[in-house]
């Protein structure tokens, strides 16, 4: 729809409410855009939207995005769906639902507003991979019936619409692949391992190594990860993805604990729980595409980031009454 006054944009984010979403909104509203928040809180909470009540640019809307939206945006950014395995295992129907009607609705609201349309996709479209690190050429290694199925080929059927719809419709489509993300506003009860070991270091819990504590991963810090989405968003129209968006220095879950123990001061000790199945041993990004199509890297450090969200979980957990 032609704006009347100004060139600022209209933009919906799925999973606003959420992690990420909330920090893409923030930077969405900070360039001086509208923000159409639109999110059924089954993960996200508005705790992570308040400060933005009085914002005459930012909406709320609370809907799910597995049953048709017709709204008028210029641009969309698809982010809703659980993320941590604990709670896409929560209910994994749903989570196949939300990846795959959810991609159909948004990808049809685009196609009739003839806009852009933004998909984070995920690293677990790798699975377990037998490549390392991975790039966005490796086809992954993905149990179709497993545990963690429901989230992977959720996501993969869903950039499989993406392509669908830009080849089939002309569409313009951005799919980033999104590697581990850590930072402020992550879900305090997620299981997901950066809030877990700072949860429990804060409080003097045991800290769970699932396994032996070899198995790997690479952090990004949600700034840079913000950064990579709207560079991707505003690139040019010949730049569909995938793009991997993700730090590239690796780390075994054994040294996060430890770095964890450590810049807490917490009294903490280390426990070895079982590895959940399906579990991927390694995991980190080849961002040669990031680099040489967006200009973009990840600029923080792990312990620059992890004392960033120490700092938040230190505030938050008052005020949940947890410490
Ligand atoms: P999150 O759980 O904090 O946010 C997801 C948001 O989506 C929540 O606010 C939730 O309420 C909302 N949502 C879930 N189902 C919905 C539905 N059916 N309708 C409307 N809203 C719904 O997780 P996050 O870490 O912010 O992840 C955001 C996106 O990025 C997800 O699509 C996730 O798959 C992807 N991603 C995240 C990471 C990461 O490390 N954080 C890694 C890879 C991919
Ligand atoms: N859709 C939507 N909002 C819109 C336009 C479409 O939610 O503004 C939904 C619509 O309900 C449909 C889906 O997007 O289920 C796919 O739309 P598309 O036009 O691709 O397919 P069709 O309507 O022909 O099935
Ligand atoms: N993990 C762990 N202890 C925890 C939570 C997770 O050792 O309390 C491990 C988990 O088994 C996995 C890694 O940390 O190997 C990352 O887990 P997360 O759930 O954060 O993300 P994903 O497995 O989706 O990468």
């Amino acid at each position: 729809m032609p704006r009347l006054y100004d060139s600022r944009k209209r933009i919906l984010v799925t999973g606003g409410a959420g992690f990420l979403g909330s920090h893409l909104v923030d930077r969405l509203l900070n360039q001086g855009h509208e923000v159409l928040c639109v999110d059924n809180l089954f993960t996200g909470t508005k705790r992570n939207i308040d400060h933005l009540h009085d914002n005459p640019r930012f909406e709320f809307m609370r809907h799910d995005v597995t049953f048709p939206l017709f709204v008028e945006v210029d641009e969309i950014y698809n982010l809703a769906c659980p993320a941590s395995p604990v709670h896409y295992q929560h209910d994994p129907v749903q989570t196949t639902k939300t990846s795959v009607h959810g991609a159909i609705n948004m990808l049809g609201l685009a196609k009739r507003l003839r806009c852009r349309i933004f998909q984070a996709s995920t690293s677990e479209v790798y699975g377990d991979p037998s490549v390392h690190p991975q790039p966005e050429t490796y086809w992954g290694n993905v149990n179709p019936i497993g545990i963690r199925s429901c989230y992977d080929e959720g996501k993969r059927c869903a950039e499989t619409l993406f392509f669908d719809y830009h080849r089939q419709h002309g569409l313009e489509i951005k799919v980033a692949r999104i590697f581990n993300t850590y930072g402020p506003r992550m879900h305090h009860a997620d299981g997901r391992v950066v809030s877990n070991f700072i949860v429990q270091a804060l409080m003097g819990d045991p800290i769970t190594i699932y396994g032996d504590g070899s198995q790997t991963r690479s952090f990004c810090y949600v700034d840079d990860l913000v950064e990579g989405f709207m560079r991707l968003m505003e690139s040019d129209a010949g730049i569909t993805g995938p793009v991997n968006l993700g730090n590239p220095s690796e780390f075994t879950i054994r040294e996060l604990a430890e770095k964890v123990v450590t810049m807490t001061g917490s009294a903490s000790r280390i426990e070895q729980r079982p590895l959940p199945s399906d579990d991927p041993l390694q995991r980190r990004p080849d961002i040669t595409r990031a680099r040489e199509g967006l200009d973009w890297v990840p600029t923080v450090a792990l312990d620059d980031g992890l004392e960033r969200t120490i700092a938040y979980f230190r505030r938050l957990l008052p005020k949940l009454g947890m410490a």
